[in-house]
């Protein structure tokens, strides 16, 4: 398990500790006020800032790697990180509460110009705060049997999911991304800090069910899967491997699980 699961799990995986979705650790970590002022500033912030820190990355790579990475991922994982969450856990999730609210993805807002509701708000109930602000009032609430049903599309479409925090520990999010996605971006493109966690998982290819017919590499956002010509068959780079599990849609042939990552050596401790 990882160090939120060892710190905010209560012997859990920390996503599935119900507890960090509710209204009290949400007080315990949270003013109304901060919150409502973050997420009015949350859109100015990945599309200026962010390209502001870039700019100043490309000059100064090394100061920027040796200051500032360290920097913006200590920062994330107090105040707003994620972590890779494979399809079969977010359906847990979701069963313990009675609707979640579909929210405007203001990473492909930023990215394509595009209102498109990727993201889903879940646990306590926020929607005073969401109807107060222009970029996230545009919402619709969903029963937690469509909320599946949507996932398990967005799944086969080839959307990773992913839960995040508004303060540490306190869950508020269930995201679903694609490679257009802010934090994939600042985190596999331009190297800004970490703000994303791998999942607790990591994929393994059955070699005698694989075929070599590469659809699950093409899938893949990490770059985790490798095809070997010599034998004509894929196999999963652990130490890239995100468990998000979503090359497992395209294999016709069934060759795709997941592991606990805890139970494989080579990426045990590999976040
Ligand atoms: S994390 Fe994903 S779903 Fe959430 S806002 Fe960004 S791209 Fe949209
Ligand atoms: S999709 Fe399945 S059969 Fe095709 S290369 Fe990947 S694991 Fe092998
Ligand atoms: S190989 Fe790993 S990171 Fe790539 S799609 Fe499969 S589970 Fe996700």
């Amino acid at each position: 398990m990882c160090e939120f699961c060892t710190k905010h799990g209560e012997g859990k995986k920390w996503y599935e500790n119900i507890s960090n979705y509710t209204l009290e650790v949400f007080h315990q970590v949270n003013s109304e006020q901060n919150f409502k002022s973050y997420l009015a500033n949350f859109y100015h912030s990945l599309s200026v800032d962010i390209r502001k820190a870039y700019t100043w990355k490309k000059r100064l790579p090394h100061i920027y790697r040796l200051l500032a990475y360290p920097i913006v991922t200590k920062h994330s994982k107090k105040t707003h990180f994620g972590q890779i969450v494979p399809l079969e856990d977010i359906e847990n999730i979701l069963t313990h509460f009675s609707s979640v609210v579909r929210l405007p993805c203001i990473c492909r807002k930023v990215t394509t110009g595009q209102n498109k509701r990727y993201c889903f708000g879940i646990g306590m109930d926020l929607t005073p705060i969401f109807q107060d602000l222009p970029d996230f009032s545009d919402f619709d609430r969903l029963s937690i049997d469509e909320a599946k049903e949507y996932i398990r599309h967005l799944d086969k479409e080839g959307q990773t999911h992913s839960v995040w925090t508004f303060n540490t520990p306190f869950i508020a999010a269930l995201c679903n991304c694609d490679r257009d996605c802010m934090a994939y971006r600042v985190q596999m493109k331009m190297e800004l800090g970490k703000v994303m966690w791998k999942g607790e998982y990591v994929a393994n290819i059955d070699s005698s069910q694989c075929n070599g017919c590469r659809e699950c590499m093409k899938r893949c956002y990490f770059g985790a899967i490798t095809y070997d010509r010599s034998n004509i068959k894929c196999s999963v780079k652990l130490l890239n491997c995100y468990g998000c599990g979503i090359c497992r849609a395209v294999c016709k042939n069934n060759a795709l699980s997941l592991s606990d990552r805890s139970a494989v050596p080579l990426a045990a401790h590999d976040w």
